[in-house]
């Protein structure tokens, strides 16, 4: 039987380098094509305010890509990787003391007090079986399970919605703990489904830790395009495809973009049945991004919050409940939740002596064109009084600004699409194999493909391996 010689793959985010290096790895020659004059798509880092200070453009903590099955059999060590641990994987700051997330299960279960023997039965099973679970998890919901049991038990548990979860725990802790976790979901935390998002979200924590590449997210890239060169790779910078007929001839070409980037590179060639289900895939709220030059650390009123990597700012789960919710509405949320990473204090590397970074984002309505750093430095200044006057320089990043940086993230969405329950099984369209087109030899690898966002790089995989198989 006739084996694929070459290959394209279009976009160098964490998918498309996965996809690029599962095809190199199976001998083919292949050229990756980039639009931007860097590597990485989500996953890059750059000096965005001042000499010296190193920020992530997109991606800052990587619980997924350390527990990625793929990036875990790749010799990423060898091409310069070092993962840094924080001493807490989350800090959430509430109004008199804040909930953590400890590495240690035991040691959180502790600190969530009367909650703590409950937490423990939630995510034991999932720490136990960590490995098992990120193997079924990461991959096409629609698959027949290795695992069926402890798929089904994750599943039951993970379906409702987070706010229905945390009636079952006591303490604000708890339930401030759970909600800012299955905040990252983009969804409101009424929706069916946010729970998962918590269990994945504290088990990694637990299971693997939130740790950052050492010296910025672009390390990882580095990493992967390092073994993808060493393979044989090609790469070509600053080349955004407008069209599949620009490619040079190929067997095969994975496109590591979203649904709308797909009707413009496969224009004319695909079917208006297609084309109607593409046009119906959803992007969820956008981002509003914040990259601070920090003369000294956050002064935290709770000063375990330093100990952390990643912080949670929202307050209680009824205030998160009510920020999560203002961008589906349309609106701007006068108290959002804000996802914020302190790189430096755990690598120095990424500031000049006595300087910090700092990455903090919103959530606001898809594409919106509305100033929403006023609220986002209110919530910081909560938690850390007079942390204004440390700035020694920022940059912020409107949903626009994103976009411009990352086609694929539309209207500023970072997940590259909606994380509706639909949308986990039909994504970009429901089928048992989603990474296919209908033009022959072409795939799509991109986050709009399960399993979705995030760096894991499992996207990219599957889709490879599906067009590895198929041209075979
Ligand atoms: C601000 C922000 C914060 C995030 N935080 C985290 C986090 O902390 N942890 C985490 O795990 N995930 C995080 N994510 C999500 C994560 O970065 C993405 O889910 C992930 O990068 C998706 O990978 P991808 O390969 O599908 O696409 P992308 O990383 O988006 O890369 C797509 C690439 O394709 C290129 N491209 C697109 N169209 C074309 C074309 N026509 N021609 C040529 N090139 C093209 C783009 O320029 C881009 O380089 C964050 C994302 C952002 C933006």
């Amino acid at each position: 039987m006739a084996s694929p010689r070459s290959a394209n793959v279009v976009g160098s985010g964490p998918n498309g380098l996965a996809a690029a290096i599962v095809l190199a790895q199976a001998g083919l020659r292949v050229r990756l094509w980039e639009g931007q004059g860097t590597l990485g798509g989500g996953l890059r880092s750059g000096e965005l305010t001042l000499p010296g200070f190193i920020h992530d453009l997109g991606s800052a903590v990587h619980p997924l890509a350390i527990s990625s099955p793929f990036f875990c059999t790749l010799p990423l060590h060898a091409f310069g990787l070092r993962w840094i641990q924080p001493e807490l994987p989350l800090a959430h700051p509430l109004d008199h003391d804040s909930a953590l997330l400890f590495r240690s299960l035991d040691e959180t279960a502790d600190h969530l007090g009367p909650d703590g023997p409950l937490y423990r039965r939630l995510m034991e099973p999932l720490v136990e079986h960590w490995d098992d679970l990120m193997s079924e998890f990461l991959r096409p919901l629609l698959h027949v399970p290795e695992h069926p049991l402890l798929l089904a038990r994750f599943g039951i548990r993970a379906l409702p919605p987070v706010t229905l979860l945390a009636r079952m725990f006591k303490t604000k802790r708890a339930r401030a703990l759970l909600g800012g976790l299955a905040a990252h979901s983009v969804l409101p935390l009424t929706s069916p489904g946010t729970t998962a998002f918590a269990l994945m979200l504290g088990g990694a924590g637990h299971a693997r830790g939130w740790p950052f590449p050492q010296g910025g997210a672009q390390a990882l890239t580095d990493a992967l395009v390092g073994y993808f060169r060493f393979l044989g790779g090609e790469v070509t910078l600053n080349t955004p495809v407008q069209h599949l007929r620009e490619l040079p001839p190929a067997d095969l070409t994975l496109l590591d973009v979203g649904p709308p980037a797909l009707l413009e590179l496969a224009q004319g060639r695909l079917p208006e049945s297609y084309v109607q289900r593409l046009r119906r895939f959803r992007y969820g709220p956008g981002s509003f991004k914040v990259d601070y030059a920090l003369s000294a650390p956050l002064p935290w009123t709770d000063p375990q919050v330093g100990r952390a990597g990643t912080v949670h700012l929202g307050g209680d789960l009824a205030s998160l409940t009510r920020a999560e919710a203002a961008p589906h509405r349309g609106r701007l949320s006068g108290a959002p939740y804000v996802l914020l990473a302190q790189q430096s204090l755990a690598d120095p590397s990424r500031a000049p002596a006595g300087g910090h970074t700092v990455w903090a984002y919103s959530h606001v309505p898809n594409a919106t064109q509305q100033d929403a750093l006023p609220q986002l430095e209110a919530q910081i200044e909560r938690s850390a009084p007079g942390f204004q006057s440390l700035v020694l320089g920022r940059t912020v990043s409107s949903p626009a600004t994103l976009q411009a940086s990352n086609s694929n993230l539309v209207g500023g969405d970072v997940g590259g699409g909606a994380n509706s329950l639909w949308q986990l099984l039909a994504r970009p369209v429901l089928s048992a194999q989603p990474y296919r087109t209908p033009v022959g030899g072409v795939y799509l690898c991109s986050a709009s493909t399960p399993p979705g966002g995030g760096v894991h790089g499992m996207a990219g995989y599957w889709a490879a391996q599906l067009a590895l198989r198929e041209f075979r």
